[in-house]
């Protein structure tokens, strides 16, 4: 068979129109996949530096990171925030040995305070030995070095104006700094053990209780910037009872409270010029004796009393899961505790933990709540989570979380959609949880509450 030439040229022409058509679209496909991929890739690219040090910081606990910190923030001295939350610049060490003073458990790193308070130790110690009423003493826990929240033991002694002083003489010879550091040597209590007394009495010890304790509380008292001296029921009892009728105003200082028989916590007024500082709500008019420390001292027995066993009645009752409260973050803490934080070296010694979390200068900054116009859109997202809810978007959670769930009864829907409400569900109870918690008040256990005698005889301390 014999072409023509004619037809050939045809179907040279046929297959060269094919071979572009398909590199065209070739072409056009790669360049699409190449523009999908590199958007892809462009959304994935992660946040600034500085953004994602902000969140990873704002994560830890505060106790975590102010715990880290070895040195006091070297700016003025400040105080911010209130005795259960808050923090200090300017921290000064008490030395480990003084001239009347001996500071105790050195390992934990928390004989610091703000200057006031370092003042006020010394004074104390020194005019205790002169006057011949004690030979000197032995300081517990103050605060940390920038104050803030502890990972053991107190909520309060976060402002550096706290401080724990023992109920037992500085010997002679002194305790050793070995002896200082750890834990072997400790305080002793003032009230007899309750094997002795029987469960249901408190009452200071005669062998130990000495007239020398007695003008060491009253000295401690006796200086003006001292807002409170927080001691047992037992003790305050005594001291009641010990003080004559033309010397008992110093005795309204002195606040029942928990535990204390081993030491005194002495909390002073927040120092003047400290606009950021919150003192507590003044002490009640009267010497408190009487009523108010009966009225603790039955509380107190009523609570040490063997509890009577009762059976329980056999029913299936689901558990209710304890979950601890979460703990206080930067964002909980005053502005400056920030600032306070990371100031001088602080920075660096937290990043040797957290090496991700180097800070940067975007992280030293407060975040300010002024000048919102100018506020970012990311910062005002941040703004808005750390913002309390307000009252009506509160309860139009509370409404909407039980309407869906009767919804969810009626109506039929496909697999999917009950998931999502099913999640959605969760998310809305777990919020509603959150806010609950949050509008209890911070500073109120619920043990207390429910077995206090009166509200106003009880403050709000937490040793
Ligand atoms: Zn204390």
């Amino acid at each position: 068979m014999q072409t023509s030439p004619v037809r050939l040229f045809l179907k040279i022409t046929r297959a060269a129109m094919f071979m572009v058509l398909v590199s065209a679209w070739a072409g056009l496909l790669t360049s699409l996949a190449v523009f999908v991929l590199s958007a892809v890739a462009l959304a994935k690219e992660p946040a600034k530096k500085g953004q994602q040090t902000q969140i990873i910081i704002n994560k830890i606990p505060a106790k975590k990171l102010f715990g880290l910190v070895k040195n006091g923030a070297p700016m003025r001295p400040a105080i911010y925030g209130g005795y259960t939350r808050g923090c200090y610049a300017g921290g000064v060490a008490l030395p480990p040995n003084g001239e009347a003073w001996q500071a105790m458990r050195l390992h934990r790193n928390r004989n610091w305070g703000h200057p006031v308070m370092i003042e006020y130790i010394k004074r104390l110690a020194i005019e205790a030995k002169k006057a011949g009423e004690w030979n000197g003493l032995l300081v517990g826990d103050l605060a940390q070095p920038r104050g803030g929240p502890m990972l053991t033991g107190h909520r309060s002694h976060q402002l550096g104006i706290d401080a724990d002083i023992w109920l037992r003489e500085m010997p002679e010879p002194r305790f050793t700094l070995k002896q200082q550091f750890g834990n072997q040597i400790s305080a002793i209590s003032v009230i007899g053990s309750r094997k002795e007394l029987g469960y249901d009495k408190y009452e200071v010890d005669p062998k130990v209780w000495r007239d020398a304790h007695y003008k060491l509380i009253k000295r401690a008292a006796s200086y003006r910037n001292v807002a409170r001296i927080f001691l047992h029921p037992a003790i305050k009892k005594k001291l009641c009872e010990m003080a004559p009728k033309n010397d008992r105003a110093w005795l309204r200082k002195i606040r029942p409270w928990w535990g204390h028989h081993y030491h005194m916590h002495v909390r002073l007024n927040c120092p003047p010029g400290n606009p950021g500082c919150k003192n507590q709500a003044p002490v009640a008019a009267g010497d408190g004796c009487g009523k108010p420390v009966e009225a603790w001292l039955k509380v107190m027995r009523k609570r040490a009393a063997p509890r009577k066993v009762i059976a329980k009645p056999k029913t299936k009752r689901k558990k209710r899961k304890w979950r601890p409260r979460p703990p206080v973050t930067l964002a909980g803490l005053p502005g400056p505790c920030r600032k306070i934080l990371m100031s001088g070296d602080g920075a660096e010694q937290i990043a040797k933990k957290y090496p991700f979390a180097k800070p940067t200068k975007a992280v030293a900054k407060p975040v300010k709540l002024r000048g919102s116009l100018a506020v970012s859109a990311q910062r005002k997202a941040q703004l808005a989570r750390l913002a309390p809810p307000s009252a009506d978007q509160n309860a139009k959670e509370k409404q909407a979380a039980p309407q869906s769930r009767r919804g969810k009864m009626k109506i039929k829907r496909p697999r999917n959609a009950r998931k999502v409400k099913k999640m959605q569900r969760r998310a809305a109870k777990a919020k509603t949880k959150k806010l609950a918690v949050k509008q209890q008040p911070v500073q109120q256990n619920k043990r207390t509450i429910k077995t206090a005698p009166k509200p106003d005889l009880f403050d709000q301390v937490f040793n």
